[in-house]
């Protein structure tokens, strides 16, 4: 499985095409790149042998690695201080949602004058932006869930509030993409497991959403299939290529269905991870069927469909018990305890979801009345 596409950015696919780093940054007018990931990644094998490509190929071989799994504001400071420092002018984003968000941050706020918070996803907050002090971006995932390589915002915590803030402008997207499914066969089985379930996450909402945009739909339907077909080999067979291929696949397909809208599974999921640092995907996959069940109402036709295509049986109980099952194969907890959210403050958890964008995509229009015992029931 190996192509080129130009959609919705310019994309190589395919095992082994990592080689192309050095040529892919000339290509985006990156001649210093900085490499920002995750400090988990920082040592591993795949990223210094990325560095190497870079060094190989002239462009120098920088890291920047001082990410926080939720990468906060703190994070965007030091980085920009090293960016600054060493006079870079494009970012490689490089892992998984972490390092990719932190470096699309970093190379547009390169050459902003305005604090971070100002460009925060609120109305037209990102015209604020100039957009020609934007810095090139070559994104490179190493996991296959949050689709952050193909999307025009990154999700940077608030350290002081622990809130989830979404930083957007269209020119976030990065200019060139480089999947290569054999830079995830490394990941741990439950990051696998959680990343996955993030992809799913995406296009279940994004098919849900109840805003018009039937492309959304379209993708979102078939990122669920593939999801559906290849996740379980995945995580079974980690080295399986044509499960890692089909899998980043899917996570560039949700991320760029999610357009759509999200829902409940992500403004629930963001208070959860921004108070308790919680892994993302996984907790995504922990809520997803208290919010089915709640959306169900609104759902229920749209979701036999899915269920139809994918080749499950039972309309919406067949769907609803097809991602039960899924989840217990992928060893997800039953519940937000489980998941270790010890004395969650219930109050403060709703109010920030009610806050969330995402809720606004929500099938089921969510009160305060409504979304408490959504809460609860995921617990
Ligand atoms: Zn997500």
């Amino acid at each position: 499985m190996t192509a080129n596409w130009s959609y919705p950015t310019a994309i190589r696919f395919g095992a082994g095409r990592i080689a192309e780093i050095a040529e892919a940054c000339r290509a985006a007018g990156i001649s210093r790149p900085l490499l920002v990931t995750d400090r988990g990644l920082a040592g591993m094998e795949i990223t210094t042998r990325t560095l190497d490509l870079l060094n190989e190929g002239g462009l120098g071989a920088a890291l920047f690695a001082e990410v926080d799994p939720n990468p906060n504001e703190r994070n965007v400071a030091a980085g920009l201080q090293v960016y600054r420092d060493g006079g870079h002018d494009g970012v490689v984003a490089f892992g998984g949602g972490s390092g990719l968000d932190l470096g699309k941050v970093l190379a547009f706020m390169a050459g902003q004058t305005r604090p971070l918070w100002d460009f925060e996803d609120i109305g037209d907050w990102w015209t604020r932006a100039d957009a020609a002090a934007i810095h090139p971006i070559v994104a490179v995932p190493t996991t296959a869930g949050t689709g952050s390589e193909v999307g025009r915002a990154s999700v940077i915590t608030n350290s002081e509030t622990a809130e989830k803030k979404i930083i957007f402008h269209p020119r976030i997207l990065p200019s060139v993409v480089i999947c290569d499914p054999e830079l995830t066969v490394g990941m741990p089985r439950s990051i696998t497991a959680g990343t996955g379930m993030d992809a799913f996450a995406h296009c279940l909402e994004a098919y849900c959403s109840p805003h018009y945009h039937p492309m959304s739909q379209g993708i979102a339907l078939e990122g669920l299939r593939l999801v559906a077909e290849n996740l379980r080999t995945a995580y079974d067979a980690p080295t399986n290529l044509t499960a890692r291929a089909e899998m980043m696949s899917a996570a560039m397909m949700g991320a760029t269905a999610f357009q759509k809208g999200l829902g409940a599974i992500h403004a629930i999921s963001h208070p959860i991870g921004a108070m308790h640092h919680t892994h993302h995907g996984t907790t995504n996959a922990v809520v997803m069927l208290p919010v089915l069940r709640f959306n169900r109402p609104a759902v229920e036709d749209r979701l036999a469909r899915a269920a139809a295509y994918l080749g499950v049986s039972g309309g919406f109980d067949g769907f609803y018990d097809f991602v039960g099952q899924l989840n217990a194969d992928l060893g997800i907890p039953a519940n937000l305890t489980e998941l270790g959210v010890r004395d969650p403050d219930m109050d403060r958890i709703t109010a920030s979801a009610l806050a969330d964008p995402s809720c606004g995509g929500n099938p089921v229009q969510m009160t305060a009345e409504n979304t408490r015992p959504l809460l609860e029931s995921c617990f």
